[in-house]
């Protein structure tokens, strides 16, 4: 599943080819996808302009010229491409890479067609073959159900360990569910929550509440795992867009997959923490995978 990293990187391929297309037609082939899409969808895309591409947590927002915006959640395999373009100079190549290609075009579930002032006329496709992804249009951010309830974007100045601490107060949950919960870190999942915690040297099941000094305050590890959830989101992103950039002399692999992870999914393996001799262990946390290594994350 797309996590921030990954959705960051299909917003950068897109971005130099939406922003500022014009949309002339709309084709969907279905009338849902998680979600049925809203109401007069298509009609009120065409004849929109694209006036920016951006991203809340794992949200993809198109800021349209007639003052709506146009979210996309990729869900578990939603991906964007292009077809029928002119252009010889893709600079970051096609959006959708980080994910393996696809050729099945059974679900292809919307077609949208730009005319782009500098690139021209192009296919912007949207395939979902688990159809995990949505759609929704809405006026400003607080008008939409997926965006007002959501925490600060781990790359902003909003997400800080005081805030963290704020959250944290208190809170038995383990730490893997209190960095999932969504109120307290908008876009982190299953494997960059794995991650944060080992570059933290912080174990997934102990209790959030741990990391909270008796005055309120952020401990120093706190201070530490806001600072792993940054870099190993920056880092991710960073490894996503190099692999983009290469990608066409590359063996088609996508960004996504040729990221090393640290101890997402190295059950067994050794753990990469210079001068450590831990062993990954994997443990399930409310139904799902945590990896972690029981040396260095105490
Ligand atoms: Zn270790």
């Amino acid at each position: 599943m797309p996590e921030l990293p990954e959705v960051e990187t299909v917003r950068r391929g897109l971005e130099p080819y939406v922003t500022g297309a014009h949309i002339d037609t709309v084709a969907l082939k279905r009338k849902d996808l998680r979600f049925p899409f809203p109401e007069g969808f298509a009609s009120a895309l065409e004849g929109a302009t694209i006036e920016s591409t951006s991203r809340r947590a794992k949200y993809l927002l198109f800021r349209l010229s007639t003052g709506k915006t146009w979210l996309s959640h990729l869900g578990m395999t939603g991906t964007w491409r292009f077809e029928d373009f002119k252009f010889q100079d893709l600079k970051v190549g096609e959006p959708s890479r980080y994910y393996e290609p696809t050729e099945d075009r059974k679900h292809d579930h919307l077609i949208v067609e730009l005319t782009h002032p500098e690139h021209g006329a192009m296919k912007l496709i949207y395939n979902d073959a688990r159809r995990f992804g949505f759609m929704e249009l809405f006026g400003d951010d607080a008008e939409s159900a997926y965006l007002s309830e959501l925490g600060p974007e781990p790359l902003s100045n909003a997400f800080n360990a005081a805030e963290m601490a704020e959250r944290f107060k208190g809170k038995k949950a383990p730490m893997k569910a209190a960095l999932l919960d969504q109120k307290v870190v908008a876009g982190l999942g299953n494997i960059y929550v794995s991650e944060a915690l080992h570059r933290a040297h912080i174990r997934p099941d102990i209790s959030a509440a741990t990391l909270v000094l008796k005055s309120g305050a952020p401990s120093k590890r706190l201070e530490d795992l806001a600072e792993g959830v940054r870099t190993v989101l920056i880092e991710a992103i960073d490894a996503g867009g190099s692999t983009l950039r290469d990608f066409r002399a590359a063996d088609g692999n996508s960004g996504y997959f040729q990221h090393r992870f640290a101890v997402y999914d190295r059950e067994g393996e050794p753990c990469p923490t210079p001068r450590c001799k831990g062993v990954i262990k994997r443990i399930v946390q409310s139904g799902r995978s945590s990896f972690f290594c029981p040396v260095c994350q105490h």
